[in-house]
């Protein structure tokens, strides 16, 4: 069994897809280890997103994570990191993520797409320890 961390960003959260995106983790056979929802500060998105500091879009993408609340989560189950990446889609909504993945039937645009998780078990590890501290 493995773990991962989900974000459902502040779009999903105003658009009322919580629901939607965790009855699609429930459905896949992978459980919620831990769930809350947040107001993220500057430092807790720089230190997430620190992989991206120098991009184009960095500081607009900090803009649009700490623009309202998010829920994040971390869920579990057999390869929980690759089955959330497919739950998910790919990164462009239109050009990359398949009709009945998250991204492919909910966004239309590459920054407002709805959900994070983890690309591998170091990110997850430490995106988790970011986001969690307090998770064993
Ligand atoms: P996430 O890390 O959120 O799961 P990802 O791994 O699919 O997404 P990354 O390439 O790590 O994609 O980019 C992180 C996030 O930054 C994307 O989910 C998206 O919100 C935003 N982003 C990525 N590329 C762009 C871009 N070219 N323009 C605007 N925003 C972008």
């Amino acid at each position: 069994s493995e773990r991962t961390l989900v974000l459902i960003k502040p779009d999903g959260v105003a658009r009322g897809l919580v629901g939607e995106v965790i009855s699609r983790i429930e459905r896949r056979g992978l459980s919620l280890a831990a769930l809350e929802l947040k107001n993220v500060t500057e430092e807790t998105a720089a230190q997430h997103y620190a992989e991206h500091q120098g991009k184009p879009f960095y500081q607009s993408l900090i803009d649009f994570i700490t623009s309202g609340p998010l829920v994040a989560a971390v869920i579990e189950g057999p390869r929980a990191i690759a089955a959330f990446r497919q739950i998910a889609g790919g990164t462009d909504p239109v050009e990359k993520a398949a009709p009945g993945s998250v991204r492919g039937d909910f966004a239309l645009e590459v920054q407002e797409n709805i959900v994070h998780g983890s690309d591998s078990t170091e990110s997850a590890v430490r995106e988790i320890a970011l986001w969690f501290p307090g998770l064993g």
